[in-house]
This record gives C-alpha cells, sequence and structure tokens, in this order.
C-alpha cells in the first residue's frame, strides 16, 4: 500500500471531523486544488522562491499546473533574466521524497504515516503537557526565512499569544540578525536604503564579504549593466568569481575588516573627504567616533590587515566625495564574531562621506533568503510585528488593540536567540523543539552540538516539504507541509519590495500549506478565536497592513494582493494615499519621506523603484542616523600549531542553495557544481603537504573532521582554506562563536588542520 492509499484508508477510518472536513473541502485547506484565481491553461507571474534577489517569474499552466516557467521581462528586479536555480524552480516540487503524510516515530525508531487528526493531537497533547510540567518556557520553536510573511506573521501569533510560548527564533539569524541589528541602531529602524537601480547608478561599488557574481547573479547582472564603467571594489581574503571581475581586489586577512573600515575612515577625516555638511544636518555621535578612529593609524591598519599603507590610501581615494559610492555587504559581515560594528562600520563611511539617499549610493545589506525581510519585520520573535520592540509598552499596547488581545499577554522583553535556545535544549530547560522548513542538523554552526541537543528532547516536530531532510532523520514528529508555488503569501526582498507566491501546483499528498498547519495548530490548542480574521492569507496581510500604519514600514497603501501583482512588485514604505507614477518621468518626489506625516495630506506619486532617505530624515527621534563604533575583538578561534589553517566558507555555485534540500533534487543543478566535497588550498601549502588537485584530503578542527577532494588554487591565500557552506561536512568543523549584539553566528573563520588522506 502507497503512502497515498494509506492516507485514504486512514481517513477512511477515522472520519475526525477536522480531517473529514479537509477532505470535503480540499480547496479550504490547499489540498490537490487548481488555483482558483488562475485560468487551467494560461500563464501566471510570480516571485522565485529560492533568493532574497526576488525575480519575477512566468509560470505557465496546463490544466490548472504548471508544467515550465520562463523569467518575466517585465518585472522591475530581474528584466527578463534568472539563474539557474530560478529556471529550475519548479523540479523540487516533484522530487519523490517529499512528505505527503504526517509521520510519527514508533518504538522501533522508524517513522510512520499517520493522519493529520492524530498527529495533531500528539502535537497538542504533548506540548501541553510540557507545558504543565515544566512551564511555558520550555518550549521553543525555530522558523524561516523562507515562508511567506503571512505564515511567519501567523506562526509568531499563534504561537507567542495563542499557545504562551516565550522563546522562539528564525533561521534569519544565521543570516540576517547582524543587518537587522546595525540598520536599527544606525538608522532607528531595520531599513535597507536601497533600491536595485543604484546598481547601475555608481561610480563606485564596494563588496565586503560578498560575491554577487555567483550568490545573487541576476544583482550582479545589473552592475554590469551600469552605463558609468563603474569602479569595482571587492573586499575578500579569497579570490571569488567577483574579486575576479572587479576593477580592485583588497585581498585582507581574515576578520580584519572592521580595522581596515575605521583605518580608511581615519584617513577619509585626515585628508578633509568627507561630507560635513551632510554630516552635520543629518547625523550625530560624528566628533566621538572621529575620536575613535584617530587611533587607527593607516600604516598599522596596512600591517594589520595584510593590505600595506599604500593600498589603504589607494581604497580611501576610491571613497573621496565626488562620485556615487555605493557600499554593498553581506555575509562575510553578517557571519563575524563583530559583524554589528563592521556592518556599522560600513554605514559610518557612507553617512561621513554623504553617500545615502541619492543615486548610486547607500550602506546596502544584501539579504539571504526569499523572504528574510519579512522574518525581520513580522516574525514576532525577536521584535513585535512592523518593528516594533517587546520592551516598549506603547508598542505592546499598540499590537494588543489591533488584534484585540489583552496587552498582558505580551511578553515583556524577546524570548532566547537560536544559540540560547540550543543552550536551552542541551541544558535540559527545553524540552520540546518544532522546526518549520529549516535543517539545522546540517545549517548549524558546530552541527554536532544541535545533533546532541536534539537527542535530549521529550519531542522534536519537523513541518518541512521533506521527510528525510537531515533535522527531520532526528524528528519525532513529521508535519507534510507545501512548498513555494503550493500556496500563496507574499515575500519582501533585498531592496524591500513586497512580491508574491502563487499557488500554481497542488501540494502532494496530504502536505499543506504552513499557513494551514498553523490553523489547525490553532483549533485543536484552542485558540483558534486569535486568528479569527485570518482565514486566508490574503485576509491576514489586511491585518498585518494594519500592524504597519504609522511605521516606517508602512504598507497601508496596497490595497491586495492584486495590485502587488499589477505593480511588479511594491517597495516598503507606501503608505495610504501613496499611487504609482504613470510613467518614469512622472514620479514626484520620487520616495514619500521617512516619516509618513509627509504624505497624509494627499496622494503621492512614486517611483517603482525607490531608496530611502532622499530627504535626510532618518527614524531615530532626532531624524539623524547615529554613528556606532566600538573595539575591535579577538578572533574567537585563533590559528594554533596543531591547526594553522583558517578556514573560511561560503557560497561556491549559482546552482545550489543553503543545505542543498531543494537544488539536490534537479539533475540539471546538480551538474553545475561539484559532486564531492571539495577544499581550495594554496599551492604553497599544497606542495608543502604534498597534495595535489583531486586528492582526498582530510579536514579536522577540534569539533569533528571532514573529507573532501583537494582543489589547488590560489584564490585563497597561503595558510587559508575554503570550503562551500552547502556541504553537509562543513559545519561539522565550524566554531560556535556568536556577535554579541545580534546573535548571529560566525561561520567565517576557524583554525582547521588538512592532510592527505592516509
Ligand atoms: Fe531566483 Fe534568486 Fe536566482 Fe533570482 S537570483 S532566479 S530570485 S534564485
Amino acid at each position: 500500500m502507497d503512502l497515498k492509499d494509506k492516507f485514504s484508508e486512514l481517513m477512511r477510518q477515522r472520519q475526525g471531523r477536522l480531517t473529514h472536513e479537509m477532505v470535503l473541502t480540499p480547496g479550504r485547506f490547499g489540498l490537490g486544488r487548481t488555483p482558483e484565481r488562475l485560468q487551467p491553461d494560461s500563464t501566471t507571474s510570480m516571485v522565485c522562491g529560492f533568493c532574497s534577489t526576488g525575480c519575477g517569474l512566468k509560470i505557465h499552466l496546463k490544466d490548472g499546473k504548471a508544467v515550465n516557467l520562463t523569467p518575466d521581462p517585465e518585472y522591475p528586479v530581474n528584466l527578463g533574466m534568472a539563474c539557474p536555480k530560478g529556471w529550475e524552480a519548479l523540479t523540487p516540487l516533484k522530487a519523490d521524497n517529499r512528505a505527503t503524510v504526517p509521520m510519527i516515530r514508533g518504538g522501533d525508531g522508524k517513522l510512520a504515516p499517520t493522519d493529520w487528526d492524530t498527529a495533531l493531537r500528539l502535537f497538542t497533547d504533548k506540548l501541553k503537557d510540557t507545558i504543565a510540567r515544566h512551564g511555558k518556557e520550555s518550549i521553543a520553536f525555530l522558523s524561516t526565512g523562507q515562508i511567506p510573511m503571512e505564515e511567519l506573521f501567523m506562526l509568531g501569533i499563534l504561537a507567542k499569544f495563542g499557545m504562551g510560548l516565550v522563546h522562539g527564533d528564525a533561521n534569519t539569524r544565521q543570516c540576517m540578525a547582524t543587518a537587522h541589528v546595525a540598520y536599527k541602531q544606525s538608522f532607528g529602524f531595520d531599513a535597507p536604503p536601497f533600491t536595485y537601480k543604484d546598481y547601475e547608478d555608481s561610480d563606485v561599488l564596494v563588496f565586503f564579504g560578498a560575491n554577487p557574481c555567483i550568490a545573487h547573479p541576476i544583482m550582479w547582472e545589473r552592475v554590469m549593466m551600469n552605463p558609468r564603467k563603474p569602479e569595482i571594489i571587492v573586499v575578500d581574503p579569497r579570490q571569488t568569481e567577483t574579486a575576479l571581475a572587479a576593477t580592485k581586489h583588497y585581498p585582507l586577512l581574515p576578520k580584519s575588516d572592521l580595522p581596515l573600515l575605521y583605518g580608511l575612515a581615519h584617513i577619509l577625516i585626515r585628508e578633509g573627504w568627507i561630507d560635513r555638511d551632510y554630516i552635520d544636518a543629518h547625523t550625530s555621535g560624528f566628533q566621538a567616533f572621529a575620536d575613535h578612529v584617530k587611533t587607527y593609524d593607516p600604516a598599522a591598519v596596512g600591517k594589520l590587515t595584510g593590505l600595506g599603507e599604500a593600498r589603504m590610501l589607494e581604497f580611501a581615494q576610491s571613497l573621496r566625495p565626488g562620485k556615487r559610492v555605493s557600499l554593498w555587504w553581506t555575509m562575510g559581515v553578517n557571519q563575524s564574531h563583530e559583524g554589528v560594528r563592521t556592518a556599522q562600520a560600513i554605514i559610518n563611511i557612507a553617512l561621513m562621506t554623504g553617500n545615502i539617499g541619492k543615486p548610486g549610493t547607500g550602506a546596502n545589506s544584501i539579504t539571504g533568503q526569499v523572504n528574510a525581510m519579512g522574518s525581520r519585520l513580522f516574525s514576532n520573535t525577536s521584535g513585535l510585528p512592523a518593528g516594533r520592540n517587546f520592551q516598549d509598552a506603547d508598542h505592546r499596547k499598540e499590537v494588543a488593540d489591533i488584534l484585540g488581545i489583552d496587552a498582558a499577554i505580551i511578553q515583556q522583553k524577546p524570548g532566547l536567540a537560536y544559540d540560547q535556545i540550543l543552550d536551552g535544549v542541551k541544558e535540559g530547560r527545553i524540552k520540546a523543539l518544532w522546526v518549520i522548513a529549516t535543517n539545522p542538523a546540517h545549517s548549524w554552526i558546530d552541527q554536532e552540538e544541535f545533533r546532541r541537543a536534539a537527542e535530549k528532547l521529550d519531542l522534536l516536530v519537523v513541518q518541512d516539504m521533506y521527510h528525510d531532510t537531515d533535522t527531520a532523520r532526528l524528528a519525532h514528529l513529521v508535519l507534510p507541509s507545501a512548498c513555494w508555488g503550493e500556496k500563496e503569501g507574499v515575500v519582501i526582498n533585498s531592496e524591500r519590495r513586497l512580491g508574491l507566491f502563487k499557488k500554481v501546483s497542488p501540494a502532494p499528498g496530504q502536505a499543506l500549506a504552513d499557513f494551514y498547519i498553523f490553523k489547525l495548530i490553532a483549533k485543536y490548542w484552542g485558540c483558534d478565536s486569535l486568528l479569527k480574521d485570518m482565514d486566508t492569507p490574503e485576509q491576514t496581510f489586511q491585518v498585518m497592513s494594519k500592524l504597519t500604519v504609522g511605521r516606517p514600514c508602512d504598507i497601508s497603501g496596497i490595497r491586495d494582493y492584486k495590485m502587488i501583482d499589477e505593480e511588479g512588485g511594491i517597495q516598503w514604505p507606501y503608505p495610504a494615499a501613496t499611487v504609482p507614477a504613470a510613467s518614469p518621468t512622472d514620479a514626484a518626489p520620487a520616495y514619500p519621506a521617512a516619516s509618513s506625516a509627509a504624505v497624509s495630506s494627499g496622494p503621492v506619486r512614486i517611483d517603482r523603484e525607490r531608496r530611502l532617505f532622499e530627504d535626510g530624515r532618518f527614524y531615530h527621534p532626532d531624524g539623524k542616523a547615529k554613528f556606532q563604533f566600538g573595539p575591535p575583538q579577538p578572533i574567537p578561534e585563533p590559528v594554533t600549531p596543531a591547526f594553522p589553517f583558517a578556514l573560511l566558507t561560503g557560497r561556491s555555485s549559482s546552482a545550489q542553495w543553503h543545505t542543498n534540500t531543494r537544488t539536490g533534487k534537479s539533475a540539471v543543478l546538480r551538474k553545475l557544481y561539484s559532486a564531492d566535497s571539495y577544499v581550495e588550498i594554496h599551492p604553497e601549502d599544497a606542495s608543502r603537504l604534498k597534495i595535489a588537485s583531486g586528492d582526498w584530503v582530510i579536514v579536522r578542527s577540534l569539533r569533528g573532521r571532514a573529507r573532501a577532494r583537494a582543489s589547488v588554487a590560489s584564490t585563497v591565500q597561503p595558510g587559508h582554506l575554503f570550503m562551500p557552506m552547502h556541504d553537509v561536512e562543513v559545519n561539522r568543523l565550524t566554531f560556535p562563536s556568536f556577535d554579541p549584539h545580534s546573535r548571529q553566528p560566525s561561520y567565517k573563520h576557524c583554525a582547521v588542520n588538512v592532510e592527505k588522506e592516509g
């Protein structure tokens, strides 16, 4: 009997009220229906479900099911382009290891199919019993930037206000927490200021710890469309694909970026290459910052970074006022033991040179996951919805009033961060963990720590589209979920653009959209009245929209999903009374001011591509951006004689996505990346260790070992190794250290040794 037959059999046997209802009204629960808004044989548009670039795709339907796709030439993000992942976006849906029924681990240690009613009763009974015995802080959830914002929001509302849980985090902690905290402290709100058009409008583009050539290939294409013959500067210890294409590469020593930035600020101030008028009018704290960087003498910093003083001076000259300079960063900065201060040092350079709020400028964090920005704004984990704070009584009251709940049930401080939740599991304080659409048994830093922690849990629930991810293999209960293309919702890309997911394919078997899984859990838990105004994703979007009114991320001018679709995505903010420009020349001003009050008097026409801070006003109460800084900290795990190499990690191919659970399903994509794990090693080191390209080698850290093929190349410096983050072995090696402000893990540096397999 296959799983589908088993499901039918179980349905016949149980006839539980909700499961019966689900079978009889599949449309309501997303079971196998034809998309109600779409013609069976037609073409529709939606946003790609992989990365934060947020490309528009045309999906071609036959008999109500997606059969093919092409990049959308009208979409303002990708202009008709797609990377290999985008072209293959439909393939992972058809994989034969999709989770199609709920599964419970039995006494024999194996996962066995069950029905939704049994699964949800187990979920509810076990968790309620855990709370009764150990309190509400004994359960935590971990979610993801891969699901739409309505689902993230509903989870946060259900878990925190319905089930009363205190601790929940998302895998955005692993990629974007640093940028979130950096912007919030510097600008007063988590607000990436740019639009992709800035790639085309810059005279100088500086990439810190970013490799857009393969990590964000469509953004890189936008750089290539720049008509201004820009200078392209890459700051990275490794000679990445982007560094090879750059006009200048600064191969600094690992984790010396913060002193480098302070050294550059020192030169800019010393030489008078700053925008004094902008600093005086729009920033605070500059003098203290200038005093701080006085000690970062370029000669000393040149030595510390390995770049030398002359190259520091050359770099600073590229940042002089008079040119449009945009500064971009991603995981090389965010995933650092001092990521927040490093990101803020980049922001400081933009502020002091007046490179913000104008075309081709900005201190710009490129996000990773398709809905990382949505998670940052609405997940109700580290902050209340729409960028509010748990600690603020007014914010708690605003949220309570809009949701119609008692403000007293809202916790007065954020719960534990991801690493602290796992510490709680290891120490036995947290007994049950609910993991939604993420794969920490692969992706968590020092993954063996996660696996050891998981063994201690009384209940590990994994809600995922596959039943055999590294994490699902450890679960006691697996809840099968629908994927991108099988459900509706909104995601927010790197340039703050809201884009739409549509249901263009039925979910397999009994798999449900996470939205409806949360609705069912609320029903079984007995708190579904909390979600009474949220029967569909679009209704939920309207509730979320109300929560943004008057906030910097105000989207109350977006009427509905149709409007997002018709406009080709809409960037926040978009307050009520905003209307789109009829043509590119019809927009005045290009952006409604940072304060939504500026648009309350009447309609403001705006562009399809907008940047923030054009009026020079930021979100701190004084309207100014703040210079933030602090002393650099030592590398948490320096190299030693026993572990003499610094291991760098990163993306290695535009055809892979994170833990490969989806991209690994495509035969086309698999041909575009190495079938074996590999490690890059410099020719001098390889020669000394008698290692040749293609040899199997063992890389060891104090935490574990990884087997990989050697790739001898001068892309890395002597004493450095590089391994792709997508290989499961890599996080057996990484060292668990965290930025103290953002609690983001530092994946980019640990001490290892390497030898030829014996
Ligand atoms: Fe999809 Fe990102 Fe590729 Fe665009 S760049 S097609 S959003 S994976």
